[in-house]
């Protein structure tokens, strides 16, 4: 039998990950390019449970991590069936019948002392403005189904792709960097009696496997980190009311579009995510509002194109693992937190968590990187949790009890004071470990309704003459670079075709 001492101060050189869905391989491919050389990389999947097969929205953060893994882009579309993301059209948040897009650009030019949001506020007091959007190249080129890389100016977008493409291209590239897959599922998780580490993972056939690290990537199953560590869960139902979503596949009735679509429904919102060869369709709802008959209903009458996989049902409970990071085991994915797919933020946080682990991956486990892993990431989920919070709670509409209880519920304090302080004065700011920077929670705050009551006084600086001549510069210039762009498909078709 091992003593705590021993189990604790051994050095980490076999990598168990449990789960082979997005987290699992995502983690898998980091880890086996990076440290394939000096440690020993096991994945078990289990073909008999599969994945939760959704996730097929991102944000360009995810383009850091090709880069860092040395994934080509071609390569990466062509292989998912890939198309470019610009933002979100968010349809019906604030109203029926009112609709704004969430881009990924940056909009205008800002000032040293303000942001380009004050300028225009002063220039549409002043009857010279356009609407917010005119300034953003990424926004327009959404909004006219258009995209290119140009070799000036390089628009900010993300990617959709097909979810179990993407692990499959994860996987070669993983078991190419010397990692080794183990199909079988997993019925007990051994642990060491006196340190509580985890020590071994059994499979169904008898098979075990023996580790001095494991990665949690089992899905909401959470089997290493709840079910064996026991380690709780923080629920934040009370700010996101949904538990449930029904998803299906369809064909493409058109070309696809250059971003995803969120539309509100009457207790929740579907997502629409169009890919090259056919469209991710879901809707997310609350079962405390709808029942998930009417779901389905509301669901399959609204969506367009064949059915080529039926709807199939997730449930899921929003909040944050209490730690990720517990003993030796790294909670990934699904299995460590969810905040619902609004803004497509859960492969964002797994690779958050993944560059951490990578950044403070331990030679012997330590309480303190433990505890610095699982502040970092708790302040990274925290901050997109009040982000999606923000599109729910301030609506005007007052067609469902759902939409009243969301404005009038009490939001999280560090949320209220970023309300208030752009309510009052247009300003934003960004925290440094913060994933959404200003002009994202510009664009939606605008977008769901609210106009600040001042702007910063240096926007006084300019006469009429010369802010009409800066904002037309501006706008002039975005029609231009828009103007050159093919459309959308047509370049996808020439730059990465699925096969
Ligand atoms: P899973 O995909 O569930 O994988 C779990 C793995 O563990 C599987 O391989 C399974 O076989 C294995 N496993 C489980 N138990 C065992 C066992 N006993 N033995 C062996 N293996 C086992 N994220 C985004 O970034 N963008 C989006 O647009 C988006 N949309 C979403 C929509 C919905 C409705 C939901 C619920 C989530 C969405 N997400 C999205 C989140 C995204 O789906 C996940 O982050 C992503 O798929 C990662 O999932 P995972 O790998 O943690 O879990």
């Amino acid at each position: 039998m091992h003593t705590h001492s021993d189990i604790a101060a051994r050095p980490v050189k076999r990598v168990v990950i449990a789960g082979g869905g997005t987290a699992g391989w995502m983690a898998a491919a980091a880890i086996s390019r990076t440290l394939g050389k000096v440690l020993d990389i096991t994945l078990i999947e289990s073909e008999e449970i599969g994945t939760v097969g959704v996730g097929e929205a991102t944000i360009p953060t995810l383009m850091t991590f090709h880069r860092l893994l040395d994934i080509k882009e071609q390569d990466f579309m062509a292989a998912t069936q890939g198309t470019i993301k610009l933002g979100i059209s968010f349809e019906n948040w604030l109203d029926q019948g009112v609709d704004y897009i969430h881009s990924f650009g940056l909009t205008g030019t800002d000032h040293w002392t303000a942001g380009f949001q004050h300028f225009w506020m002063k220039g549409r007091e002043r009857g010279l403005a356009g609407d917010y959007g005119d300034y953003c190249v990424e926004l327009k080129a959404a909004e006219q189904g258009r995209f290119a890389h140009l070799p000036k100016r390089r628009l900010n977008y993300a990617y959709h792709m097909d979810a179990s493409l993407y692990a499959r291209f994860l996987r070669t590239f993983s078991e190419d960097n010397g990692a080794k897959r183990v199909e079988g599922k997993i019925t007990e998780v051994k642990t060491d009696d006196a340190s509580g580490f985890i020590t071994s993972l059994v499979l169904a056939n008898g098979e075990e496997i023996e580790g001095d690290f494991f990665i949690d990537c089992t899905g909401f199953r959470a089997l290493l980190i709840e079910k064996a560590l026991g380690v709780g869960f923080t629920d934040w139902s009370h700010w996101l009311f949904n538990d449930s979503a029904l998803a299906t596949q369809t064909t493409a009735v058109r070309d696809a579009v250059p971003y995803t679509r969120a539309i509100a429904d009457t207790a929740g919102w579907q997502w629409r995510i169009p890919l090259q060869h056919r469209v991710g369709n879901g809707i997310v709802y609350s079962s405390r509002y709808m029942g998930d008959d009417e779901a389905k209903a509301r669901f399959l009458s609204s969506i367009e194109g064949e059915v080529i996989k039926d709807p199939w049902p997730v449930r899921f409970r929003p909040g944050q693992r209490e730690q990720c990071w517990h003993k030796n085991c790294v909670a990934l994915g699904l299995a460590g937190s969810f905040i619902e797919p609004l803004e497509s933020t859960t492969i964002h946080l797994i690779q958050r968590g993944i560059i951490h682990l990578m950044q403070t991956f331990p030679r012997v486990v330590s309480q303190p990187d433990i505890d610095q892993y699982n502040a970092r990431l708790s302040e990274e989920i925290q901050h997109t949790r009040d982000f999606v919070i923000l599109h729910f709670h301030l609506n005007n509409r007052t067609d469902t009890q759902y939409w009243i209880d969301y404005r009038e519920m009490t939001i999280p304090s560090t949320l209220k004071h970023r309300i208030d302080l752009f309510r009052e004065t247009g300003r934003v700011f960004h925290v440094p470990t913060e994933l959404f920077a200003e002009n994202s929670w510009i664009q939606v705050m605008m977008g769901q309704g609210i106009y600040p009551k001042h702007f910063h006084p240096s926007a006084d600086l300019m006469g009429d003459a010369e802010l009409s001549h800066f904002l037309g510069q501006i706008s002039t210039d975005v029609e231009r670079t828009v103007r050159q762009l093919p459309t959308h498909m047509d370049y996808m078709r020439s730059y990465a075709p699925g096969a």
